[in-house]
């Protein structure tokens, strides 16, 4: 089971080195559902004493007065090496074999952000070490409950400290160290006091006793060692850390260790509680508990990493998979976008989406209406008739039919036609480059990539303005074609004047009267009405099969065979993502590196229970 408590160790290590720990974030939540040990006391009660015994090791700052004024969170792992070295989260680089450089650095770091007062910051400051003698802990040190401010700290201190221990230990995840000097009477206890309030039935409470060999002569902590004084659910712990004077001395922690077991076995207050009290003893108590707490909890903090997977995947499904870096894998994304892009684009001109329909309004509606308008009325009224034909005729009257003056009236009003035609062209036009925006814009895909998401969309543009122009010449040729050759039938079948009764002397003597010319007028307008109702159906053919069909057809050809051209390095350059994005993605791949690993390790070990 050790190995268990090890791999929380690591996750918890993990969560840390990804730096969110600590604010919010799916990190956070992770590192939340773990449980740490957090020691807590009244100041030199031998908090820091305590945890430097069940690490066997002297790295921590204490002395009397306010020593710790950082949460310092302390992972020990435990190694097979010989070597032992811990590292500071805030240096990563460096290891440290030298354990007073350690405690050198503990307490440089605390200066760092408090300055070298008696303030107190709620910064923690991470450290591990790797041992063959620990056992696998995260264990939380945090400066001591005071009671009044002293000289050189603000007014509101003791109360500050006392939040910032409640922020640890009312996390139900945290195991609550609770050290009370035996040298004090326990009903004055700033340990248990705190540890009640935030677990009344004292299921994750563990009373620790400092100081035994400090008591007064002739009395004994036995009241409270036995669970009289204050009952605790799991019993309390007596140790005897090294005294000040030891630390002067510089009595190393193997000494004190054997010092502290030598002390429970010759006394003769506790000598039947040895096999129970002691550092070591705590250290094993601590372990075990773990396991059990951990236990407990594979299947919540399963569930829990499971959940973060699923949340992280989703997000990187949405912001898309890192690229792969050579030209070959660069120019299929970059078709594969294209692809899709194109593809919403048919979509809509199919109906599959929205928009396609408007095209088919231009030609129901939009077109009829502007032929209706245009100004066929006032261009064959009877003056103007006159007018152009007689100025066809010019000196000499037309004898039957005006041919010329019919020519130049057909001719005149069938120009006419080019606008419509202009205007159908320019409003599919419009339409089909809305469409392209939108669907560069419904491209999800293409989000990521800003640099070919314009490029792209320019192309795509550029290729309807191409099939613009190429609709333009095809639908003003449709009108031109009109204009160059008349429909003979058409005029053969039109009633001769002269058969139509009346003057027929008269009809040849004046060419020019206002009925004649009125009828002259009427023909012409017969033969625009035809033209006009060809138009009608013509103009949306040239106009589908030059722009629509072809946009469907042909949108991004043009396109294609630039990039198909382009090196690796414009390539990369068109694949150019938003940094914010690229960021993102590389925080949750090694998110996801992080749960993935802790979902196997857990799922293994799980199984092996
Ligand atoms: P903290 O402020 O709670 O972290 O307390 P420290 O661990 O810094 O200890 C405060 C002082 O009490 C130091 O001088 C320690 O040497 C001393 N001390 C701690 N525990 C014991 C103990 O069990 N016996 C003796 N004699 N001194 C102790
Ligand atoms: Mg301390």
């Amino acid at each position: 089971m050790d190995n268990l408590i090890g791999l929380v160790n690591r996750i918890q290590r993990a969560c840390t080195a990804l730096g969110d720990y600590g604010g919010e974030g799916a990190v956070q939540s992770l590192w939340e559902s773990l449980p740490s040990v957090v020691v807590v006391g009244g100041q030199s009660s031998g908090k820091s004493s305590v945890l430097e015994s069940i690490v066997g090791r002297d790295f921590l700052p204490r002395g009397s007065g306010i020593v710790t004024r950082r949460p310092l969170v302390l992972q020990l792992h435990k190694t097979d090496d010989r070597s032992e070295y811990a590292e500071f989260l805030h240096m990563p680089k460096k290891r440290f074999s030298d354990f007073a450089a350690v405690r050198k650095e503990i307490s440089d770091e605390t200066d760092r952000i408090t300055g070298r007062t008696k303030q107190i910051s709620n910064v923690p400051i991470h450290l591990s070490v790797y041992s063959p003698n620990v056992v696998n802990l995260t264990l939380i040190d945090l400066p001591g409950l005071t009671k009044i401010a002293v000289d050189g700290q603000s007014e509101s201190i003791v109360g500050d400290i006392e939040n910032m221990v409640r922020s640890y230990i009312e996390k139900p995840n945290s195991i609550i160290l609770a050290v009370s000097p035996a040298n004090q009477d326990i009903a004055t206890s700033d340990a248990i006091k705190i540890a009640r309030e935030v677990d009344p039935q004292g299921e994750r409470t563990f009373g620790v006793l400092t100081k035994l060999d400090l008591m007064d002569k002739g009395t004994n902590a036995l009241d409270v060692l036995e669970g009289r004084a204050y009952r605790l659910q799991h019993p309390w712990v007596g140790v005897v850390n090294r005294s000040q004077q030891d630390i002067n001395k510089n009595v190393d922690m193997i000494a004190a260790r054997r010092r502290e077991r030598d002390y429970f076995q010759q006394s003769s207050d506790y000598g039947h509680l040895t096999s129970r009290m002691g550092s070591e003893y705590l250290g094993k108590v601590l372990s075990k508990h773990l396991e059990a707490f951990i236990k407990a909890r594979i299947p919540s903090i399963q569930a829990m990493i499971n959940k973060q997977i699923d949340e992280l995947e989703t997000e990187l499904n949405q912001i898309g998979r890192p690229l792969a870096n050579d030209a070959g894998a660069q120019l299929y994304t970059i078709l594969e976008l294209c692809r899709a892009f194109d593809h919403i684009f048919k979509d809509h001109l199919d109906g599959v989406r929205p928009g396609g329909e408007k095209i088919y309004s231009v030609f129901d509606n939009q077109l009829p209406a502007a032929l209706k308008k245009l100004p066929f009325d006032k261009h064959l009224s009877a003056q103007n008739v006159r007018k152009i034909v007689s100025e066809a005729d010019g000196y000499q009257p037309h004898l039957i039919a005006p041919e010329q003056g019919y020519r130049r009236l057909i001719e005149s009003s069938l120009i006419l036609f080019r606008g419509p035609a202009e205007a159908v062209v320019d409003a599919t036009h419009f339409i089909l480059r809305d469409l392209v925006r939108k669907s560069v814009g419904e491209c999800t895909e293409l989000k990521r990539f800003p640099t070919l998401q314009a490029e792209l969309a320019q192309a795509a543009v550029e290729a309807l303005e191409r099939m613009r122009d190429e609709s333009r010449k095809t639908s003003l040729r449709l009108v031109d074609m009109e204009a160059s050759y008349l429909t003979v039938d058409f005029f053969r079948k039109l009633p001769q004047e002269v058969e139509k009764g009346g003057n027929p002397g008269a009809s040849t003597m004046d060419r020019y009267t206002d009925g004649h010319l009125r009828r002259i007028g009427s023909n012409v307008s017969a033969y625009v009405n035809m033209v006009c109702d060809l138009l009608r159906n013509s103009l949306p053919k040239a106009v589908v099969h030059c722009q629509v069909r072809e946009a469907k057809r042909s949108l991004l050809d043009h396109f294609y065979a630039q990039v198909g051209k382009r090196e690796g390095k414009q390539l990369s350059q068109m694949l150019d993502e938003d940094p914010a994005l690229m960021e993102r993605r590389t925080q949750i791949a090694k998110r996801l590196e992080l749960y993935r690993a802790a979902r196997d390790e857990i799922d293994a070990v799980a199984w092996l229970k």
